[in-house]
């Protein structure tokens, strides 16, 4: 039910797992946290509490300046390790967080197990996984945006992957999203407090619009590639 999303030059577990904690109020029953430790995508996840998460970081933490991080409300598939987020397609390259109902699952997972994916989790989530692996065309925000063009329902999705991990991508469609802009380093979250300890500039996306951040640049474009020009919303509040 809350993500939150971190590229730049600091550790992201903190940042995540600090994030994460602003988004409690959301409701969750599972947490996890996936970062690229400059060669591979690590993976720590638990059913439970952020508590839960941590302890199990304690024992195997995830080094790393690029990470994406979930609490989630299940709505497919029972609270348990396994169907917490971060998901993953079968080689690791790519690793996801989503919140919302993938609606047309059923139908994407059919057609990914006829072409040989397995499936680990029960989720409405995983086909998006195993999709960004199956249509992998070489360019991670062209094939991202050839995974969004098979989905039905509502998502905030983060994704990050091992082939170029310059980026972390954000789109979004019926669940809300919002972007954070640092200094050498930018921010995705469901709402404004899992950032607001970093920066106080944001773009709040709007349905069908996707997000391309490095660590010093974000793009923002209509999931058709049109780029979207958005004023940066100056955030005056404090929690
Ligand atoms: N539908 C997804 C699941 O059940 C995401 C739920 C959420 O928004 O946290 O895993």
């Amino acid at each position: 039910c809350g993500i939150v999303g971190y590229i730049g030059s600091k550790e992201a577990q903190g940042i995540l797992l600090e994030g994460l904690s602003k988004l409690e109020y959301r409701g969750y029953d599972s947490a996890g946290l996936a970062v690229y430790n400059g060669e591979t995508i690590g993976v720590n996840k638990s059913k439970g509490r952020l508590a839960d998460l941590e302890a199990k970081l304690s024992t195997r933490s995830l080094p790393g300046n690029l990470g994406i991080g979930h609490t989630r409300w299940a709505t497919h598939g029972k609270p348990s390790d396994e169907n917490a987020h971060p998901h993953t397609d079968e080689h690791g390259m790519f690793a996801i967080v989503h919140n919302g109902i993938i609606e047309n699952y059923i139908e994407l997972k059919e057609e990914l197990i006829a072409k040989g994916h397995r499936f680990t989790s029960e989720t409405d989530t995983e086909v998006v996984a195993k999709l960004l692996a199956d249509l992998w065309d070489g360019d991670l925000v062209s094939t991202v945006r050839k995974v969004v063009a098979r989905l039905h329902g509502a998502y905030a999705l983060g994704i990050i992957s091992e082939y170029e991990p310059d980026k972390l991508v954000a789109v979004r469609l019926a669940s809300p999203l919002v972007v954070g802009l640092g200094k050498g380093e930018n921010f995705i979250a469901s709402d404004i407090p899992a950032i607001l300890k970093h920066t106080r500039e944001v773009y709040i996306l709007e349905d069908g619009e996707m997000a391309v951040l490095t660590a010093d640049r974000v793009q923002l474009m209509r999931v058709d590639g049109t780029p979207v020009e958005r004023e940066v919303m100056q955030v005056q509040w404090d929690m």
